[in-house]
C-alpha cells in the first residue's frame, strides 16, 4: 500500500499552482502570418481562401467534396437540411454528445430519437438503432466519441436498408481511422468542428464533407440564404441575377478563418501523433490502477483523441465522481465531464418528456465519466503532473 498523499482538497500541496486545461488550441508564427496576408488581400469572406481549404480539407480526409461553415453546429444544420429532414420526420442519435448534435434535428422541426449506447465506446449502438427506427425514420446521427469512430460498417448497412441518410458527427475525430480508411469518406455525411478545443481550429469554424454531389450543391445553397450562386462567383461572372430558391441562413466561414484553418491542417499529422502518445502514456501509467478504467479501442478503430474520458470504478473508491473531479481540480487538473447525456437537459425534458432512465448505459457512464486534459499542446511535464495526481487522488479515495 502506498502512503497516501494529502490532498491539495484537505489543504495539502497541490501538484500545480496553475489549472491546466482540459484542451487547448495552439497559434503558431505562421498561422498568424496567414492570417496577416488575408487581412491584407482584397478577400476577407468569400474568397479564394475558402475553395483552397476546402479542397484540401476534403483531400486530406478522402472525400470528393468539402463544404465549409461558420461552426460545427451550423455545419450539422446543414448535414440535416441536406439530408431532407422537415417537420414529422424522425433522425436517431446519440445522447452521449453535446446537445449541438440533437439540436440541428430541432431546428428542422424534425424529432431527434435517442437510441443508446454500446458500453465500450460510449457510441451510438447500431443494434439498438434498429429497434427505434419508424416509418418516420429518416436519418442517423452518429456521433465518433471522444475520437472514436462509431461502427459505421453497421450503420451504414442498417441505412441502406432503410433508405436512410448516414451523417456521422466527427466533431471529435478529425484524423482518425476506421477499418484503415480516414473519418470524413465513410458516411454518406460527414460533420466537423474548427472550434479552439478541437484538432485544428479557425476559431469558430465547420466543415461537412461528402461524396455525394447533390448533397454538396444543397449544403453551398443553404450556407448562403438558400441562394444559387455566391457573391464571387457573380463578380467573376460579371452577373448581377440571382435566385433564392431555399430557405437558407448565412453560415459561411470566412477567408480570415479558411486561412487559419489551412495552415493548421498542415499540421494535423505531428498534433495527431502527439495526442496518440499522450494517450499511450495514459494508458500505460494507469494499466494497473484500481478504481479507473480506461477508454477501451475496437480493433477496427484508431482514435484521434480529442478527449480521454476515463471512467471511474464505483465499487473500488469511497466517494462519488463529483468529489474525486473537485479533489482533481484542487490538484491543479482542469478535468470535466463529457457529457451530461442531450436528453437529461431541461430542454429535452420538458419539450420531450423525458424523467431519465431512458438510457440506462448513457445515464450510468455519466455518472462515472471524467475527461482527462489532452490536447497536443500539452509538454511532458503536463501529461506526468496529470498522472500524479490522478494516481495520488484516487489512491487516497480506494476503498
Ligand atoms: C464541438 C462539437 C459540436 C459543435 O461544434 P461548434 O463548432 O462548437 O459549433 C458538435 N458536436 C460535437 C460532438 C462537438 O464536440
Amino acid at each position: 500500500m502506498r502512503e497516501k498523499a494529502e490532498l491539495a482538497l484537505d489543504h495539502g500541496k497541490p501538484v500545480r499552482r496553475t489549472m491546466l486545461p482540459y484542451a487547448r488550441h495552439s497559434i503558431g508564427e505562421s498561422d498568424v502570418r496567414a492570417v496577416v496576408r488575408v487581412l491584407r488581400s482584397n478577400w476577407i469572406t468569400t474568397g479564394p481562401k475558402v475553395d483552397e481549404f476546402e479542397r484540401a480539407f476534403a483531400k486530406y480526409v478522402g472525400a470528393k467534396y468539402a463544404v465549409s461553415f461558420s461552426s460545427g453546429t451550423s455545419a450539422l444544420h446543414g448535414a440535416v437540411f441536406a439530408a431532407g429532414l422537415c417537420i414529422g420526420d424522425e433522425a436517431i442519435t446519440s445522447p452521449m454528445t453535446f446537445c449541438a448534435t440533437a439540436n440541428c434535428i430541432v431546428y428542422q422541426g424534425a424529432t431527434p430519437v435517442f437510441a443508446d449506447v454500446s458500453p465500450d465506446t460510449l457510441n451510438i449502438d447500431a443494434a439498438n438503432v434498429a429497434k427505434r427506427l419508424t416509418q418516420r425514420s429518416k436519418a442517423i446521427l452518429a456521433v465518433d466519441y471522444a475520437g472514436h469512430p462509431a461502427d459505421l460498417e453497421v450503420l451504414l448497412e442498417l441505412a441502406r436498408r432503410h433508405e436512410l441518410v448516414l451523417i456521422e458527427d466527427a466533431c471529435h475525430a478529425l484524423g482518425a481511422e476506421y477499418k484503415g480508411k480516414r473519418v470524413g469518406g465513410i458516411s454518406d455525411m460527414t460533420v466537423f468542428s474548427f472550434h479552439p478545443a478541437k484538432h485544428i481550429t479557425t476559431g469558430e469554424g465547420g466543415m461537412v464533407t461528402t461524396d455525394n454531389a447533390g448533397f454538396a450543391e444543397r449544403l453551398r445553397i443553404f450556407r448562403n440564404h438558400g441562394i444559387d450562386r455566391d457573391a464571387r462567383r457573380r463578380a467573376v461572372e460579371g452577373q448581377w441575377y440571382y435566385e433564392m430558391i431555399d430557405l437558407g441562413y448565412n453560415y459561411r466561414l470566412t477567408d480570415i478563418g479558411c486561412a487559419l484553418g489551412l495552415s493548421q491542417l498542415r499540421r494535423i499529422g505531428p498534433n495527431l501523433s502527439r495526442r496518440r502518445k499522450i494517450a499511450a502514456d495514459y494508458a500505460a501509467a494507469f494499466r494497473h490502477q484500481r478504481g479507473i478504467v480506461l477508454p477501451s479501442v475496437r480493433r477496427s478503430a484508431r482514435p484521434s483523441w480529442h478527449l480521454y474520458p476515463i471512467r471511474l470504478d464505483s465499487a473500488e473508491l469511497s466517494v462519488r465522481r463529483d468529489e474525486v473531479f473537485r479533489a482533481l481540480r484542487a490538484e491543479g487538473i482542469g478535468v470535466n465531464v463529457h457529457y451530461i447525456p442531450v436528453h437529461l437537459h431541461p430542454y429535452y425534458r420538458e419539450r420531450f418528456g423525458y424523467r431519465g432512465g431512458e438510457y440506462p448505459i448513457a445515464e450510468d457512464a455519466y455518472r462515472h465519466l471524467i475527461t482527462l486534459p489532452m490536447f497536443h499542446g500539452m509538454t511532458d511535464r503536463d501529461v506526468d503532473d496529470v498522472i500524479r495526481a490522478v494516481i495520488k487522488v484516487v489512491d487516497h479515495y480506494a476503498a
